[in-house]
């Protein structure tokens, strides 16, 4: 299996670069964010209880981000393998899906960093926020807040993943395609 951990800052392009990994390389795509989203949309018992976390831009408790991911793999069963994109977002985190994956019998394989600018995430936000209904990308403190909680909680993930010498760091400010390709490269470099 080839499961991809696709790791940076709030506004790296995630999302953008997960579309066209899927695409690439037939994998299932796992956004937790995404998730939490369809979950507050559709007012499930999982939404309530996530959206007061989200709307401040805080972390969704690990207990229930952690089973829901597993729910959510599980959902998958004949996936070749999955792009965690928006998880692991702490070392807890990290170390639940470690022992989950080994539970059946696979592992991550890679985790792939998005480095960009802390303005230039701002930026990139705002302007999202601007053109979409994502009430935590319109306001600036709370797109503040999330880039903080990421510094303070979730950049610790990649030193989990650079101990098992699985963390590559990519530029995220280009282009979109050539971005694109490094990843790509990467990818290919660890099947080779
Ligand atoms: P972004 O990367 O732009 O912040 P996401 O869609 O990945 O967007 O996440 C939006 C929000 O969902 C986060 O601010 C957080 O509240 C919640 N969330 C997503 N993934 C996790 C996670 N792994 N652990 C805890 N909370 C999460």
């Amino acid at each position: 299996m080839l499961n991809i951990v696709l790791f940076g800052p709030p506004g790296a392009g995630k999302g953008t670069q997960s579309a066209k990994l899927v695409e690439r390389y037939s994998l299932a795509h796992l956004s937790t964010g995404d998730v939490f989203r369809y979950n507050i949309k559709n007012n499930t018992e999982l939404g309530q209880l996530a959206k007061s976390y989200m709307d401040a831009g805080n972390l969704v408790p690990d207990s229930v981000t952690i089973s829901m991911l597993e729910a959510e793999v599980n959902k998958n069963p004949d996936a070749k393998g999955f792009i965690f994109d928006g998880f692991p977002r702490t070392t807890a985190q990290a170390g639940a899906l470690d022992e989950f994956l080994s539970s059946k019998n696979t592992g991550i394989s890679l985790m792939l960093a998005l480095e960009v600018p802390e303005e230039e995430l701002v930026k990139r936000l705002l302007l999202r926020g601007a053109e979409s209904d994502r009430a935590d990308d319109k306001d600036e403190s709370i797109v503040r807040n999330r880039i903080k909680v990421y510094n303070e909680q979730t950049a610790v993930v990649a030193d989990f993943y650079s101990k098992q010498n699985k963390f590559k760091a990519i530029e995220g400010v280009g282009e979109i395609e050539a971005i694109f390709g490094q990843l790509c490269a990467e990818i290919e470099a660890t099947q080779a």
